[in-house]
């Protein structure tokens, strides 16, 4: 198993899923997937690149599904995308998978030049809404000092990350304007758009309420974030709710999202469509269960969750990536902690100190069904 550390996603995979496209579309233009559904992709800086979009079909007028940052590039791509792209119909309704701002990023652009709605899942529009606009810099906050520091990290790292989070403007990351209301997507509910019926499939982990839409006539999964087919999706606790389980969460979706049938197409918003979604759903499994495997095993000496980014991660990391791994760390610990595998203690030192509950650890099976571990864990 190889790891890499990426921009805003973490662990690179190796896999063997089949990938019927081997190249984006170009900027500004559009690709057909099936009659009625096509894919654009928008560029990104930093290594993932490229955001896939997609645009479905309805008798009046197109879907947007996602809508890429909110730098000017962006913008102007899709003017040409409305002027060449969609055979003279309008966008008569966006739906953003959830609050990044890759995601959102163009959302009020699209649905004020069209006047249509802006579709998401309640928790993710109130993210977003609460993030719009640069939000504050809770960086510099004392939550945020206090989650660092029981992490193990210096106050110089804290105003490192500080600084870090006010340059975001310039690296395009801000969080735009949100359109002022929304629908609501909830899971399970159905859209009719042109002959298809899609249904909308909530996962969580990665965002609080993500948004997949998933079509049972086409066999096609818009999958967002969701499901990545190389690279894993960032799963990370923030100071902003230090206390939070997102890997259950996510782990908890990803059994769920199992039932899909194989056969089906997935349509990720970063990389490549692939086939082969039960297969990449069980890597992804073992690939967190590995390294709840590695935690346990560097935790017989008891550590803090700094100590633990050279057990998970290989290269050395700036304070950005540094802050994703440390947030990656912490959630892993935190669903060992709710499996009762590791405990945790608050030092003298101000420090969380975690340590291994059980030494069997080595015959410890994961207690997800799907998949044991069959590499050694990625220990550096
Ligand atoms: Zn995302």
């Amino acid at each position: 198993m190889r790891t890499k550390l990426s921009y805003t996603h973490l662990m690179q995979y190796t896999t063997s899923l089949e990938y019927p496209w081997d190249n984006h579309p170009e900027p500004g233009s559009t690709r057909e997937i099936v009659p009625g559904v096509r894919w654009l992709s928008m560029p990104m800086p930093g290594s993932l690149a490229h955001i896939n979009l997609y645009l479905l079909e309805d008798e009046h007028g197109w879907w947007v599904i996602d809508t890429g940052l909110s730098m000017d590039s962006v913008n102007q791509w899709w003017q040409k995308i409305f002027d060449h792209e969609l055979n003279g119909q309008p966008v008569i309704g966006v739906i953003c998978t959830h609050f990044h701002p890759d995601h959102i990023g163009q959302a009020a652009m699209i649905t004020q030049h069209f006047k249509c709605p802006l579709y998401m899942t309640r928790s993710e529009y109130y993210q977003a809404r609460a993030f719009s606009g640069g939000g504050s810099n809770h960086h510099a906050s004392w939550l945020s000092k206090d989650f660092y520091t029981r992490a193990g990290m210096s106050p110089q790292y804290m105003d490192e990350l500080a600084e870090m989070w006010a340059s975001r403007n310039a690296d395009n990351m801000v969080m735009p304007e949100m359109p002022a209301g929304y629908e609501r997507l909830e899971d399970g509910q159905t859209l009719e758009i042109g002959a298809y019926q899609w249904q909308i499939v909530i996962g969580s982990g990665h965002s609080p309420e993500h948004a997949c839409l998933y079509c049972p006539a086409l066999k096609i999964m818009i999958s967002g974030d969701q499901i990545l087919p190389i690279i894993t999706s960032n799963v990370s606790v923030h100071p902003s709710e230090p206390n939070a389980n997102p890997l259950k969460d996510w782990m908890d979706s990803h059994n769920e999202l199992l039932t899909t049938p194989e056969d089906t197409l997935v349509l990720p918003a970063h990389n490549l469509p692939f086939y082969g979604i039960r297969q990449r759903l069980r890597e992804l499994i073992s690939h967190h269960e590995e390294r709840m495997l590695a935690i346990e095993q560097a935790c017989i000496e008891p550590k803090v969750a700094k100590d633990l980014l050279p057990v998970l991660f290989q290269r050395k990391l700036d304070s950005r990536q540094m802050m994703m791994a440390l947030g990656e760390a912490i959630a892993h610990l935190h669903l060992l902690m709710d499996r009762q595998r590791i405990q945790r203690t608050l030092g003298e030192d101000g420090c969380y100190h975690f340590s291994t509950v059980h030494s069997d650890f080595n015959q410890h099976s994961p207690t997800d069904t799907h998949s044991a571990p069959t590499q050694q864990p990625a220990i550096n």
